[in-house]
């Protein structure tokens, strides 16, 4: 058995790289916290704490080179009005277009949003879905909840709600992966991320990790069509 082993680690080796006998590991994606205003230096800790160093983005040309962006929870008001006087709202719709991943918490999902309610608000439109600023009430209304998660397994999401906003619908192309209070709270389109909740205030690194693997699988998308290079 040892033998057989020996022989298929051998024959591997021998296929992938012949001088170590070990395929080399992917690189870990390159991410941005978008560092504006709200909660970027928690989602900046939770990312090291799975071992990547995060990029503050402040001006466009930080976006240089990246994988991913995460847009924190804050005020999305008070982010939407820096976005548009550091001129990054127009390069961050590019580098969607040009295959950058997006995940957006809370504030951060509000922006990413197609339209936003409660009141309306301009957005970036990246995310198939309509959002209710405060949907799930004021500050003296906010919550832990918990809830499954299919595509995280076990142990339940926390649902860390501060104001948080209610997906009120959202587009066929839009994967519901957790729900809350029948609402849609942890959602996927393609590359592009959002919870209405904040996991970077617990311990729970799975949907930064889970962010990690989409980031790395635009990377590689942009990649092959790029003809193997990621210019990005
Ligand atoms: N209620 C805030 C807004 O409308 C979002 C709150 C949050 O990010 N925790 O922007």
């Amino acid at each position: 058995m040892a033998c057989d082993i020996a022989f298929a680690e051998v024959k591997m080796g021998s296929i992938h790289e012949p001088t170590t006998g070990r395929a080399a590991p992917a690189p870990p994606p390159r991410i941005g916290v978008l560092a504006l205003q709200g909660s970027f230096a928690l989602h900046a800790a939770a990312l090291r704490r799975l071992g990547i160093e995060a990029v503050e983005v402040r001006r466009a040309p930080a976006l240089e080179g990246l994988d991913g962006l995460i847009i924190p929870g804050g005020e999305s008001s008070t982010m939407l009005k820096f976005l548009l006087e550091e001129d990054l709202f127009d390069p961050l719709i590019a580098f969607h277009r040009d295959g950058g991943a997006f995940y957006g918490t809370c504030a951060g999902a509000i922006l990413l949003a197609r339209t936003v309610e409660n009141p309306a608000q301009e957005s970036l439109g990246l995310l198939d879905v309509e959002i209710q600023r405060n949907g799930y009430g004021r500050q003296l209304e906010s919550h832990v909840g918990a809830c499954s998660c299919s595509a995280l397994g076990e142990p339940d999401l926390s649902l860390v709600m501060i104001r948080g906003p209610v997906i009120s619908s959202a587009g066929p192309g839009v994967e519901v992966l957790a729900k809350w209070r029948g609402a849609p709270a942890f959602v996927r389109e393609g590359r592009v991320l959002a919870t209405t909740f904040h996991p970077e205030l617990t311990d729970d690194t799975r949907i930064h990790a889970y962010f990690l693997e989409v980031a790395t699988e635009a990377r590689q998308a942009t990649g092959a069509t790029l003809g193997g290079t990621n210019s990005r």
